[in-house]
């Protein structure tokens, strides 16, 4: 992530909705990807403090509303929600228990992920038509109420279906620890069911990428439903995946295989980005050489765990790169990466 400053000079963040120097309502501009600092303008919207431009914002809905939401909608556009809110297909029941705070947190961590996306200049509609969607639900293990017995985190068809509950912090580490993981945050669902969208149109529907997949990853045409069977069933006494794989998950089937290299991508070029701008490490160049990055990132990995275990935390990064798993990041890399430089290359002309 990049840092961001307040018109006033003081550092703010991106989650940040108002400056606690100047108390000035800041927001999340998605087109430009910055955090900006706003005026009321004439026509009753905002506009970025000192820029006495025609064009005004306003807040999205869903922060207006619930305050779970701090980026902008331009006020020309129409639009009651922004571009992240306008993907949410289903959100949870307000009224029912920790909801609203529930799904605060998995609005936070959407948003960053669909940062990722808007840095990489992925598209979030494909020229198929299937729009990228967000259903975020319960089941009855924690509400009776609703009609699901069990909803599973996943993807299907664009839409990416989070369980509600996966964001309640001593929820998610008993899964954590039933399932032997060693990381689970809603960050890296998100970032991992991300991966499944993109699947088709960076991979699949191109030839030569495709074999060279299969090289890497194995034959995604593998039986799903009797791999995750497979997988499951050796829990436990599961056979040896360091070395070929970045987790245990990516060894079930060469789609998770890529779902979790493409979130481990993400993981590590948004943590390089931030190390950089914070001037922790030289800032790699993540546009281009990944011998580069990956080198800085074991670097880097092994100061964050060690600057953790000093405060009686958790590794943040509990894993280690192979040359092999090294070798499938590149390929996310190169398969993510042209449309990023093509993009950077449109927002500059
Ligand atoms: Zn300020
Ligand atoms: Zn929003
Ligand atoms: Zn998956």
């Amino acid at each position: 992530m990049k840092r961001f400053f307040c018109a006033c000079g003081s550092p703010v963040f991106f989650e940040n909705s108002y400056c606690l120097a100047c108390s000035r309502p800041l927001g999340f501009d998605p087109e430009c990807l910055d955090l900006v600092t706003l005026e009321r303008g004439a026509g009753g919207g905002y506009h970025a403090a000192g820029e006495h431009t025609a064009s005004e914002y306003h807040h999205c809905r869903n922060r207006i509303e619930h305050d779970v939401c701090n980026w902008l909608v331009p006020a020309a556009a129409g639009l009651d929600y922004c571009v992240a809110c306008r993907l949410n297909e289903v959100i949870p029941a307000l009224e029912s228990g920790k909801n609203q705070l529930l799904w605060a947190r998995l609005e936070a961590a959407k948003r960053r992920m669909i940062f990722d996306l808007l840095t990489l200049g992925l598209p979030l509609q494909l020229p198929d038509s299937v729009t990228l969607s967000f259903r975020f639900l319960e089941d009855q293990r924690q509400n009776p109420n609703v009609s699901e017995s069990f909803v599973a985190t996943g993807h299907m068809g664009g839409t990416i279906t989070i369980n509600t509950t996966e964001a309640d912090d001593s929820v998610r580490h008993a899964v954590r620890e039933d399932m032997q993981e060693r990381y689970r945050t809603l960050l890296g669902h998100f970032r991992h069911e991300s991966a499944h969208f993109y699947f088709y149109p960076l991979v699949a529907a191109e030839p030569a990428a495709l074999g060279e997949f299969r090289g890497l990853f194995g034959d995604e045409r593998e039986g799903y439903a009797a791999a995750m069977e497979r997988y499951y069933s050796v829990m436990g006494t599961r056979v040896t995946w360091q070395g070929r794989y970045v987790s245990a998950y990516a060894s079930s089937h060469p789609w998770e295989d890529w779902a979790e290299t493409w979130a481990h991508y993400l993981h590590i070029r948004d943590t390089l980005e931030t190390a950089g701008a914070w001037e922790v490490v030289p800032a790699p160049d993540t546009t281009r050489d990944s011998d580069q990055w990956i080198d800085a990132w074991m670097d880097l990995s092994v100061i964050m765990n060690e600057l953790n275990r000093s405060m009686g935390t958790d590794d943040p990064y509990p894993f280690v790169l192979s040359e092999l798993v090294a070798d499938k990041l590149s390929f996310v890399h190169r398969r993510a990466v042209p449309r990023s430089a093509d993009a950077a290359a449109s927002a500059t002309r």
